[in-house]
């Protein structure tokens, strides 16, 4: 017997004949003798809708009702899932975020999990009932609901696995694994039977969604076992593991991409000490995460250019900082880009290869794609290029480390 977490996301849960599909896979785990808890996502496009309301009524909304409206999807699912099961004979009840509670801290909108309180749930077990626990959603410390950020059922599942010391966690979704790349833009992605926590935090961090980043973070922490695989197949999934259960790793392991990136570029800033402090200091009080930086070493010694990346979604707000901050900090023009990607490879084999740099530069330079921005890290190197080459770039790099499927 083994206690299993298992969540479903959206497209799993998209229409009530799927839910009866994912309540079948739950009643199997239940009749091999397994103790199962549930957590499941709004069905697919809900959050999407709700998001939009909120936006519509008024674009400053207050973020704690901002989470009373995205965290009402779940809602609707845990509850659905829960008949279901009770109509084929599984004793199952839902659970909301606060009812459990999942205490989260208060930061509205990607709030962070901090305790668990898993007593009720453990008492549940006991009496063979299956927990359909909202994803998503948990309870601030001012007694209102809160959101995990987008994704974040994964977080939740993750989280409740931790803090039930479930043998498993299984994140069921609408691939079957992860993949070198995303496989809705390159099409010989392979499937990989494993992948490091590290590297999956990495493609998880630098775009690939099929996991949240924080999900990573916790499982890497409290060393949950995770595995993602199809709720419509029957077939292994890729499991999620440490470094040492790898036995041939590869340089390259995958390839990430993430388009909701903006450049800015500060054109003739002052080149002197305290410039890059005086622009990036009030972006961090502002709370707008920079990504990607370049200084280019100025000709003339007087001034130089400047480029950064942050959100796309903070790029007014940050242009809006900058502006405030030119007084002390003047610059002679601001440039702002939307149409950007950042194309990452990532692989824990590059601590010890050289050379993997050159094979990406060399790679975009023969399809013609112009580098804007260059970073990397032990594990990692990211580019940014123009949006439009996205799909080349991340074709061309996914053939140039020789992670194509071969052809059968
Ligand atoms: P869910 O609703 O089940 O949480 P998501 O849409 O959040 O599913 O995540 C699954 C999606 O992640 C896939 O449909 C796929 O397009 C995307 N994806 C991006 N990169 C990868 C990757 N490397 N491997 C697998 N899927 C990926
Ligand atoms: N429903 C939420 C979202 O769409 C959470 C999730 O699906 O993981 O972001
Ligand atoms: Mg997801």
């Amino acid at each position: 017997m083994a206690r299993i977490v298992m969540k479903f996301g959206g497209t799993s849960v998209a229409n009530i004949e799927r839910i009866r599909n994912v309540a079948e896979r739950v009643k199997r785990e239940t009749e091999a003798g397994n103790e199962v808890a549930v957590v499941v996502s709004a069905m697919a496009g809900t959050t999407d809708q709700l998001v939009a309301y909120t936006r519509s009524a008024s674009v400053m909304h207050d973020a704690r009702e901002y989470d009373t409206v995205v965290a009402a999807g779940e809602q609707i699912t845990v509850g659905l899932l829960a008949i279901t099961l009770q109509d084929m004979g599984i004793q199952a009840r839902s659970w909301l975020g606060w009812q459990i509670p999942i205490h989260t801290n208060g930061a509205h909108g990607s709030a962070r999990i901090e305790r668990i309180d898993t007593e009720e749930l453990e008492k549940r077990f006991k009496i063979g009932q299956v927990p359909v626990i909202a994803g998503f959603q948990g309870l601030g410390p001012d007694n209102r609901i809160t959101t995990l950020g987008r994704g974040g059922s994964d977080t939740s599942a993750v989280a409740v696995a931790a803090a039930l010391q479930a043998d498993r966690c299984d994140i069921y979704t609408d691939v079957d694994g992860v993949y070198t790349t995303d496989p809705r833009i390159v099409p010989q992605a392979r499937k990989l039977d494993k992948i490091t926590y590290e590297e999956m935090l990495e493609m998880a961090s630098l775009g690939a969604k099929v996991l949240q980043t924080r999900s990573v973070e916790m499982a890497m922490n409290h060393r949950v076992r995770v595995q993602v695989l199809s709720s419509f197949e029957d077939k292994p999934g890729t499991l999620v593991v440490d470094e040492d259960e790898i036995v041939e790793q590869q340089v390259v392991s995958g390839i990430a991409y993430a388009r909701n990136e903006a450049k800015v570029t500060l054109m003739g800033v002052a080149d002197k000490p305290g410039m890059a402090s005086g622009i990036f200091m009030p972006l961090a009080e502002a709370n707008i995460n920079v990504d990607m930086i370049v200084q280019n070493v100025s000709a003339d010694g007087l001034r130089t250019d400047l480029t950064f990346t942050v959100p796309e979604g903070d790029l007014e707000r940050a242009v809006a900082v900058i502006e405030k901050a030119r007084e002390s900090f003047p610059f002679d023009r601001l440039n702002a880009d939307k149409n950007v990607v950042k194309v990452s490879v990532i692989g824990v084999g590059m601590r010890s290869h050289a050379g993997v740099a050159a094979t990406m530069f060399k790679a975009l330079a023969d399809k013609g794609i112009n580098i804007q921005v260059i970073s990397t890290s032990e594990i990692k190197i990211s580019v940014l290029i123009g949006a439009e080459y996205t799909e080349l770039a991340v074709r061309a790099l996914h053939s140039a480390y020789g992670l194509d499927a071969s052809v059968a």
